[in-house]
């Protein structure tokens, strides 16, 4: 029987427009490590939430549909597919209704709770993980071997959002998305649960002046520094 390969998880939080998700990808994708995306199972709660009319501030209604319905991956896609009841719905999580509500919905204790116990079983299943959020190395593994916390200027970060979702061909409301990301941003950090913060110990990165390139290239320099060759080269 081969050796299971060590664990290696990496963490990446920060707020939002940082560009999280897509140097997530980039450096699982280098590190050949499975990625988490923990937003869009939040959002997926909201998406619930929204199709069921259920009040995002309702913890027991919450709960009732995460016991009811099941949220999880498509692991054969780069990157995962999340699904919501076997079906894909990455559109229907990233729309304007979804993003309005989910900082109300993900800072309900109890939707946290199953979410955390959630995002470890899956790191039981793919040990070797990018896992990006917003409590990733403060909550839910604080014991990660590499753990990391990006930061941008706030108006740069609007700007980033604008572009990204110009880009897939949505029309843009900038007015809407400042108010979005502010709001979301307030919410995150000042909740009393698994809170946006840079978790004690993580490297703190400032993306504001450096490209999508650059700071997966730096983000990846230092996981190599940090980690063993036997560990980035798994049996
Ligand atoms: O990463 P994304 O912007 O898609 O996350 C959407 C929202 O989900 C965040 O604004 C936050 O309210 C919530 N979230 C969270 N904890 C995580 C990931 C996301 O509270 N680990």
């Amino acid at each position: 029987m081969p050796d299971s390969p060590p664990r290696l998880i990496v963490t990446i939080d920060g707020p939002a427009g940082t560009g999280k998700s897509a140097v997530s990808q980039q450096l699982a994708e280098r590190l050949g490590l499975d990625c988490l995306d923990t937003g869009a199972m939040y959002r997926c709660v909201s998406l619930l939430a929204i199709r069921c009319s259920v009040d995002p501030a309702d913890a027991v209604g919450l709960m009732r549909l995460i016991d009811t319905h099941t949220i999880d991956f498509d692991w054969q896609s780069h990157p995962p597919a999340i699904m919501l009841d076997k079906q894909p719905v990455e559109a229907e999580i990233r729309t304007g209704e979804v993003g309005r509500v989910v900082s109300i919905v993900a800072a309900i204790a109890p939707v946290r709770t199953a979410m955390v116990e959630r995002q470890r079983a899956i790191a039981d299943v793919h040990p070797r993980l990018v896992s990006e959020g917003r409590d990733q190395g403060s909550v839910v593994f604080p014991d990660a071997e590499v753990r990391f916390f990006l930061t941008a200027d706030p108006e740069i970060r609007i700007q980033r959002r604008v572009r990204q979702l110009e880009s897939c061909g949505r029309k843009v409301n900038e007015a809407a998305i400042r108010a979005e990301i502010e709001g979301r941003d307030t919410l995150d950090s000042t909740r009393s649960v698994g809170p946006l913060m840079c978790p004690v110990g993580a490297i703190e990165i400032d993306t504001s002046a450096v490209g999508l390139v650059g700071v997966v290239e730096q983000l990846e320099q230092v996981v190599r520094d940090r980690v063993s060759s036997a560990v980035l080269r798994p049996c």
